[in-house]
């Protein structure tokens, strides 16, 4: 049987046309496939744009018979005509060519991928580059089509899109002075692959091929070409590539090219630098067509391939059968694997990422189309990072703009005259050192000519550092400079390489602050009223129990026992003169002699004996120790006041942090600052030595790492208060630049394995006199006065001894009581409690056993106490 299959191509797709009949050739020689049928090619050429001719190509084709056509290869009015001729006469059309339609008609099959996927492709590789502004570069509005995507993302990735369009009949050249005058470094070109190479050439001519220049090239095709001029300019030219030159089928065509050209009587054809994307779809559409046909002849019988006439309008009955077994077919052919899903798209295929280098062109990635959109589809290979990172630093020359600023970036002291990077030393140098380490590239530092960090001005110009950066004077900055969003419109930053805020700097008020009643200090105030409390309760319990033991009682004149009179020393005013005279280490006059005044003596002396000791110790330290108070405590009390002059750096981000803010704090403070611009300074050099002489007038606004290399070294300088922000320090580099993300990469590799804490601590605590006011802070900070949290123990043991004392009162007494009264020890010990709480006397009469009526009637009349009693004083 003899099946017939068309491909319509122009003369001038010669390599199209040879790979349509290859693909038929083998699969007639293939035994496994199709073996009762021979396929047989009809190629016509037609002319694209004469759509009267292409139908009448079409009809003479279909009544020949066939079964399936192939073309034409691009969108044009007859490829519209044949595609309507088919759906009408039911034979399957199997396309090869970029269609934007959105669905596929019912006889018609396409092996292009569908344009929404492939745009999708090209935005995960804008997203994995970190490009925030690139512009787009088209022919026509194809083109727009094909990179829909790109204005769907761009609010989501804050991407600012320029669009040019070459204009007909102009250079291309023209288009791209455009772009160069933009600034825009990072380009999507979607052009025609015919095109491509002039249009390259033409961005070369206008220095639009450096290594600060990235291509992302729409084409499929950009293997097929001849790239040995772009090779060696570093500039980063990417494509996408669906054939799959791996395959074996696909090296048994490169490999035999001439062999098999001559066997197919096409030696015209000569071996290209890579197969064509729609050479190698029509070449995997043959394979599809045949699979198909197999199937379709196994489950019913086909009776061969019959005359169509485009007049009669009778379709071919087997075509939608045909298309109903091509769908669900999947193979590996020579553009990946060949699947379709339920709306005959292309579905699970892969592409290749494809740049130029030195080596040639080669595969850094694979993209795979999966059906989650969240996943990222993109698998970089090892030779990625080499390509978009360190490679392109490798034996580069950067000009590195920095500003003296210790201890970032300062000028060697030595006694011959040094020249170059020599003469510089500090933080910033031995970073940048480091990093050309890692990444090989030279530099060269150059001083900013004004002196200045960056500021933009009204006229909206930046000048410093990221002036020079903009106009292209220096590719990179470093020093102190602070990451800044303002900043960050105009240049772009690497990872911060150290954190840091702004706060306050000021001198240490030198006079001491004394007062009349300094001596006081050692105890705070509820620790004197405790000590007061303690003193008149322990003495009042003396007097008590004084009274109450019958052992402090004595005759005062022994040798007139007739007066039967006892005598007690512990009147109220000797309990009082007795604490306090022990307190003060002086001794008194009057003694305990019974156990309980001892016991309440004793514990009493060890009460003063640790108070005294604890107060002498903390007295010394305060009166050796200076304490400083400070006249604001933070920027709030700086913002409330006008005595105290502040500034900050005339052109840097502090400056910036005030003007812009709006809290009503530092909008208060830019105000001050505003109306007196005398406060703002040169340099932070300035600012110290202006700090340094006041006398405490005036307050420097400074950033934190600054601060503390400061106070290290001066210790009559100071930090009032915590951060009014947090931000980092990073490399400035121009926007767009391909050093950035390489050299982030490189500065979180310091961060990790510490060299940038071993530079901190170099620079900020070892060398030029670092460490120098450590012992004078950690004595400032450890005098404080003692709460009761110190003291409260021996309050505590006091409050024991006294319960204890009292105890022991109240045995003596009951001893006592049992030879000497014929009373109930109770009743006793309520009269002499009366007794010492009336306070009347310091004398009573004896009372013994043998007295009882005379001493019944005493203590029978409680009131006569006192005048019972033989003398009072
Ligand atoms: N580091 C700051 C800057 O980059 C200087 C400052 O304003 O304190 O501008």
């Amino acid at each position: 049987m003899v099946d017939e299959c068309c491909g319509l191509f122009t003369p001038e797709q010669r390599e199209e046309e040879f790979l349509f009949r290859l693909a038929v050739n083998n699969i007639n020689e293939d035994a496994t496939i199709l073996s009762r049928t021979k396929l047989v090619p009809q190629v016509k050429s037609i002319d694209y744009y004469d759509s009267f001719h292409a139908n009448k190509r079409v009809c003479d084709l279909l009544e020949k018979g066939v079964v399936a056509l192939f073309g034409p290869l691009s969108y044009s009015p007859s490829s519209a005509h044949t595609q309507s001729i088919c759906d009408a006469l039911e034979i399957p059309h199997i396309e090869t060519r970029w269609d934007y339609k959105l669905h596929r008609d019912d006889l018609s099959l396409n092996l292009y991928p569908q344009p929404s996927v492939l745009s999708s492709a090209y935005v995960d590789l804008v997203k994995s580059w970190g490009w925030e502004r690139f512009a787009i570069v088209y022919e026509n509005n194809e083109g727009i089509i094909r990179l829909q995507n790109f204005f769907k993302d761009a609010q989501n990735f804050n991407w600012k899109i320029q669009l040019y369009q070459f204009e007909p009949g102009k250079p291309y050249r023209d288009t791209f002075w455009e772009v160069n005058k933009a600034k825009v470094t990072n380009v999507i070109l979607d052009v025609k692959r015919d095109n491509l190479l002039l249009v390259l050439r033409h961005a070369q001519q206008v220095g639009m091929m450096t290594d600060s220049h990235s291509y992302l090239i729409t084409s499929l095709d950009l293997h097929t070409m001849d790239l040995e001029d772009f090779k060696f300019g570093r500039t980063k030219i990417t494509s996408l590539r669906i054939v799959d030159e791996s395959s074996p089928e696909m090296m048994n065509i490169m490999g035999n090219w001439t062999k098999l050209t001559k066997r197919l009587n096409m030696p015209d054809v000569k071996k290209p630098n890579g197969i064509l994307t729609e050479s190698a779809l029509i070449y995997d559409g043959i394979r599809l067509l045949s699979t198909a046909l197999q199937d379709l002849d196994q489950s019913q019988s086909v009776d061969g391939i019959q005359p169509i006439s485009c007049h009669s309008g009778s379709p071919w009955l087997y075509g939608s059968s045909l298309m109903n077994y091509m769908r669900p077919i999947a193979f590996r052919g020579i553009t990946g694997l060949v699947d379709f899903d339920q709306l005959g798209f292309r579905t699970s295929f892969s592409l290749d990422v494809m740049t130029i280098t030195i080596d040639g062109f080669i595969k850094i990635a694979e993209w795979k189309q999966t059906t989650n959109r969240n996943e990222t589809n993109l698998t970089p290979m090892d030779n990625w990072n080499r390509h978009y990172s360190q490679v392109s630093m490798q034996n580069i020359s950067l000009v590195v703009t920095t500003i003296i600023s210790e201890p970032y970036t300062m000028l060697k002291e030595s006694a011959i005259e040094r020249s170059g990077n020599e003469q510089f030393e500090g933080f910033a140098v031995d970073l940048i050192e480091e990093l050309s380490k890692l990444m090989r590239f030279k530099y060269r530092f150059k001083l900013v000519s004004d002196g200045a960090y960056g500021i933009k001005d009204d006229k909206g110009e930046w000048n410093g550092m990221i002036g020079e950066l903009i106009r292209n004077e220096s590719d990179i900055a470093i020093v102190d400079l602070t990451i800044t969003s303002k900043r960050e419109e105009a240049v772009d930053f690497t990872q911060p390489f150290m954190n840091t805020g702004i706060s306050i700097l000021f001198k240490k008020p030198t006079t001491k602050v004394t007062t009349l009643f300094s001596f006081l200090s050692p105890f705070q105030n509820i620790v004197w009223i405790y000590v007061l409390a303690a003193y008149i309760s322990v003495s009042t319990i003396l007097f008590v129990i004084g009274r109450l033991t019958p052992y402090e009682w004595d005759d005062p004149h022994p040798c007139r026992q007739e007066d039967n009179v006892l005598e007690n020393n512990f009147s109220l005013i000797n309990s009082f003169s007795f604490t306090i005279g022990t307190m003060m280490q002086q001794g008194s006059a009057v003694a305990p002699k019974a156990m309980s005044t001892r016991t309440i003596a004793a514990i009493w002396y060890f009460f003063t004996l640790i108070m005294i000791s604890s107060y002498t110790a903390n007295l010394a330290a305060f009166l050796t120790v200076e304490k400083v108070v400070y006249p604001i405590e933070n920027a709030e009390g700086l913002a409330q006041q006008n005595q105290i002059e502040y500034g900050c750096l005339r052109s840097g981000s502090t400056k910036a942090f005030f003007s812009e803010s709006n809290i009503p704090v530092y909008k208060r403070m830019w105000k001050f600052m505003q109306s007196r611009p005398r406060v703002f300074t040169a340099s932070n050099r300035e600012g110290i030595a202006r700090v340094r002489k006041s006398n405490g007038n005036y307050a420097y606004l400074m950033e934190s790492a600054s601060i503390e290399y400061t106070i290290e070294r001066d210790c009559n300088l100071t930090q009032i208060g915590g951060l009014l922000d947090n931000k980092g320090y990073g490399i400035a580099t121009r926007k767009d630049s391909p050093y950035r993300n390489p050299l982030s990469h490189a500065i979180l590799k310091l961060h990790e394995n510490g060299v940038l804490l071993q530079l901190k601590e170099r620079w900020w605590k070892q060398k030029k006199g670092g460490g120098q006011c450590t012992e004078e802070t950690k004595k400032s900070s450890s005098v404080n006065n003692l709460s009761i949290d110190h003291v409260g123990g021996v309050f505590v043991v006091l409050l024991g001894g006294l319960s204890f004392s009292f105890l022991v009162a109240i045995f003596e007494f009951i001893w006592k009581a049992r030879h000497d009264s014929n009373e109930s020890v109770f009743e006793d010990m309520m009269k002499d409690l009366k007794f010492a709480f009336a306070c009347q006397s310091k004398t009573k009469n004896v009372v013994k056993k043998q007295d009882m009526a005379y001493q019944g009637s005493e203590y029978d009349s409680p009131p006569n106490y006192g005048p019972d009693f033989a003398s009072v004083y």
